[in-house]
């Protein structure tokens, strides 16, 4: 019985992804839904992503947590198109919260839409939001041994980030033993090594997003 609910949640979930995605392609708009565990640094990244692609690309974003408008607050200093989602509790987005939410964005208008899920390495993976890419942000300060421990959220996604490359002089972190797993998991992944922090790294995510970005005649 409990299976068959879990079973029925999902399917109503893809349902609602599917419409989202015909949605998504018909606007010609590429959308990535982030994920990562709290602290890693989700939005610092689309700080930084949005500063760097100012007058080059119209993004919205969505942000994603149990409560509060914290992080939503500080998106909205750079962009109007922000909405906040509160999922009341719950651990990660669904595919009918991006739904309710991209009805209030101008997603005609836009290039990009960056989804920040609820930070969480578990379930998010499971819930199809109908984006064109997941994307896992990892950071030096939470050890090495995410991919070993997490594998679903890696093997789901098309680009691993490593954030926080600015702290491995200080740090015990094994580069190689990461990006092995990551491999051994996900072969046809990229992986980004940046800082959010210095800069570096950053030239190279925005080419991997500019380069996705769909093209309209
Ligand atoms: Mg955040
Ligand atoms: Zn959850």
């Amino acid at each position: 019985m409990k299976i068959e609910v879990i079973e029925n949640v999902l399917k109503y979930n893809k349902d609602q992804a599917d419409k989202n995605r015909k949605l998504f392609k018909d606007s010609m708009l590429l959308v990535l839904n982030l994920l990562s565990s709290p602290g890693s640094g989700k939005t610092s990244l689309i700080l930084e992503t949005l500063k760097r692609l100012k007058g080059k690309k119209n993004i919205g974003v969505i942000e994603g947590d149990i409560s509060s408008t914290y992080d939503a607050e500080k998106i909205g200093k750079l962009t109007d198109n922000v909405i906040q989602i509160n999922t009341g509790g719950s651990c990660h987005l669904n595919a009918s919260m991006i739904e309710k939410a991209i009805s209030k964005l101008k997603i005609k208008r836009l290039d990009l839409l960056i989804i920040e899920n609820v930070g969480n390495l578990i379930c998010p993976s499971g819930f199809d939001l109908g984006e064109d890419h997941k994307i896992v942000m990892s950071s030096v300060s939470e050890g090495d041994d995410k991919p070993v421990k997490y594998p679903p959220v890696f093997i789901k996604s098309d680009l691993i980030i490593l954030n926080k490359i600015d702290l491995l002089k200080i740090s015990d972190f094994n580069q190689n033993f990461f990006e092995n797993k990551v491999k051994e998991l996900n072969p046809l992944s990229d992986i980004i090594k940046l800082s959010c922090k210095t800069g570096i790294g950053m030239e190279e995510w925005i080419e991997w997003v500019l380069n996705r970005c769909k093209i309209r005649n």
